[in-house]
């Protein structure tokens, strides 16, 4: 076989498959599951209808997404707002935090400060923060996590809850204890600080097997690559000086003489299909996230979308016919019951929206216990596309993108070790 390998078929994987394919280098993809997406998977219910596996919110800040979607031609299956907008809600009121069509950044400064969920003083403490925040360096807070940053720069508990926990929980899925201060501060440079439309909200118009994974799959197979579902790979066979890949074995066949292979698998996967393939030192913990799709017969909010504050629910969706419920950092909650879970979950809906109980009609309870990595390391520590075998390359949101766990760090991790594997192919 001569074509190019990509194992594992998640955002990563299909990054490579494509970035080597429209660069006339077609691939082989072989995935375990029974259709792709890996994270970002769909599941469809006895009907047909499809619910993700997971809420998932992308920014204006997704570069590398936006030229994946580009390249597959899928842009048009995403909401793209205009300007930043996120509404909160809390004890039946709603907050927005919104930029409007004025001149970048003035927009956002004047959002800031119609936000009334945070005192005046607040808002001027987080604007100190932001101008300074281009000067600040990196060197400084390479100890620190997010908290004890913020900290240092004066923002107050009611800002930390309110403005940084909603940022952090939702793009680390983590406390703001647990976050890399040197990770939170790329993300926000970014967010914030490259261009107008980067900290606007991207959100799936679609079931995202049909935003991002249909479109994918035609995209290789109209362009000579081949994707193989349901084939595992169980063991990635060295040779003898263990320096290169010789073999692939997988739960179908044998394939010898595999030439140049990405793995697109998380961590802990490629630890079992080929032990030493990175340092054994590196270790990741990881943090999970809970989903709750349910109906309900009357309409809960005229929004898309809403950010909550004082409820262990993070944000509610609104999706034609059904609501999806995001807990992110979804800690001991995990752990309950799917019946314990849809009676906590029908009980915040209560409080939050005084409904009856009885109207809550829930869909499906998604517990996703790997559902990111834990951002705390510095993101230095984290190996970059290269391993310890010449021919086997590597991508996954897990590797050095200096980003976290997200769609944008999966499909960067996927490009960059497609131009890592060869320069001479590409
Ligand atoms: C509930 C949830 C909500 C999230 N929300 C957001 C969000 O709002 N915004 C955001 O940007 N990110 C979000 N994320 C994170 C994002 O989904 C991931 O960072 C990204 O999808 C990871 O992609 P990946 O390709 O690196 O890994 P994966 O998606 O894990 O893909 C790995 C693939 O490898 C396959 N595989 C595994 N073992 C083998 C094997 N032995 N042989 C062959 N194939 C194999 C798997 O089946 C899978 O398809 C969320 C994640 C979850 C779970």
């Amino acid at each position: 076989m001569n074509k190019i390998v990509v194992i594992g078929g998640g955002m990563a994987g299909l990054s490579a498959a494509v970035f080597l394919t429209s660069k006339k280098n077609p691939v082989t993809l072989l995935e375990a599951s029974h259709s792709l997406g890996g994270r970002t998977i769909s599941y469809a219910d006895n009907s047909g209808s499809l619910y993700d596996n997971g809420q998932h919110i992308m920014m204006g800040c997704y570069h590398e997404t936006f030229n994946f979607l580009r390249t597959i031609n899928a842009v048009d299956n995403f909401y793209i707002q205009k300007d930043l907008e996120i509404i909160f809600q809390r004890s039946g009121e709603y907050f927005p935090l919104k930029a409007d069509r004025g001149l970048y950044p003035f927009n956002l400064i004047k959002g800031l400060f119609s936000f009334r969920l945070i005192t005046l003083e607040e808002r001027f403490s987080l604007l100190r923060f932001f101008i300074q925040l281009p000067f600040s360096s990196e060197r400084d807070i390479q100890k620190l996590n997010a908290e004890e940053w913020l900290i240092q720069n004066k923002q107050s508990d009611n800002l930390r809850k309110i403005f940084w926990n909603t940022l952090i929980i939702g793009a680390m899925n983590t406390s703001p204890v647990n976050a890399s201060a040197v990770l939170l501060r790329n993300i926000l440079l970014k967010i914030f600080f490259s261009g107008r439309k980067a900290s606007a909200l991207v959100i799936p118009a679609k079931p995202l097997s049909e935003a991002f994974c249909v479109p994918a799959a035609v995209y290789l197979q109209n362009n000579k690559s081949e994707v193989c579902l349901n084939e595992r790979v169980v063991r990635l066979e060295t040779d003898r000086k263990k320096d290169r890949v010789i073999g692939i074995i997988t739960n179908k066949r044998v394939i010898t003489d595999p030439g140049n292979i990405i793995s697109a698998v998380p961590l802990y996967v490629l630890n079992k299909i080929l032990p030493g393939a990175v340092s054994r030192d590196f270790k990741m913990s990881y943090s999970p996230i809970l989903t709750m799709h349910f109906r309900t017969r009357t309409e809960l909010f005229p929004h898309l979308f809403i950010a909550t504050t004082d409820s262990p629910v993070h944000w509610i969706f609104k999706h034609p016919g059904h609501y999806t419920i995001v807990i992110s950092s979804a800690g001991e909650l995990i752990n309950l019951s799917i019946n314990a879970l849809e009676n906590l979950l029908k009980v915040e809906l209560v409080k939050l929206f005084k409904i009856d109980m009885n109207s809550i009609e829930v869909i499906k309870v998604i517990k996703e216990k790997r559902a990111t990595f834990i951002p705390a390391i510095d993101p230095e520590s984290r190996p970059g596309p290269e391993s310890n075998f010449k021919n086997l390359f590597l991508a996954g949101d897990w590797i050095n993108t200096k980003l976290p766990s997200t769609i944008e760090g999966a499909v960067l991790s996927g490009s960059a070790s497609a131009e890592m594997m060869n320069p001479n192919i590409i």
